[in-house]
Parts: structure tokens; sequence; C-alpha cells
């Protein structure tokens, strides 16, 4: 249980669901985010189109307080700097997981534990 509390921290701050507009600049997705979409599409038995995914990259803190990425229907995911800069991949593959689920903004799908995101 206690080893769960890292993981469910992060997907608290991971993402929330707000109707204000989005600022974001639109970016290429770093050559590693193939490689990590794979694995949430394995761990999470599902499967997508990573080229149908639009990213933005926002500036720190322009998401909401501590938050850190934002899945938005349809295939558009919000990432803060700091999370781009520094290839959090938690943060990433938590987005990238919504997207393969299209949306579950409440975190009910048993495959967030699943893949530990
Ligand atoms: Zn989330």
């Amino acid at each position: 249980m206690r080893r769960l509390m890292p993981a469910l921290a992060i997907a608290l701050v991971a993402c929330r669901e707000i109707t204000a507009p989005r600022v974001g600049t639109p970016i290429r997705p770093p050559s590693a985010y193939t490689a990590w979409w794979s694995q949430v599409e394995a761990c999470s038995g599902t499967q997508g189109q990573f080229e149908l995914v639009r990213w933005y990259e926002s500036p720190d803190g322009a998401l909401g307080p501590q938050i850190m990425g934002e899945w938005l229907p349809r295939h558009d995911v919000y990432l803060v700097t700091f999370v781009v800069s520094h290839q959090l991949d938690a943060t990433v593959k938590h987005e990238m997981l919504h997207d393969l689920l299209h949306g579950d903004s409440d975190h009910l799908s048993p495959t967030w534990t699943i893949c530990g995101l």
C-alpha cells in the first residue's frame, strides 16, 4: 500500500479537468515518446495511434498549481516545460494512457495501477 502512494501522488498532480483555454505551443514529440507509447500500449493491453496525438508545451504553472500535464479530447496532450525538458516519462506516459483509454479522467480503470501510472 505504501508503495502505491508515490504513484497515486503523481497521478493526482499529473492532470485535471478544467474548461479554461489552454496555453501551449505545438511541439514535435521527442523521439523517446514513441518507445514510451509502445510500453504503455503493452501494459494496458490497448492500442492507439501515436500519430494522432497532438503535443503542446505549456509554460511551467500555466496548467495550474502543480499540474504537470493534461490530456484533452480527442488527442491533445499539454505538458509543462519542466516535463518536456527533463523527459519525465511518468507524466508523459500518464497522459498517453489517457489517450489510449479515450479519457477516463477519474482514473477508474484498473489499468492505471497495472501500468503504475
Ligand atoms: Zn490523469
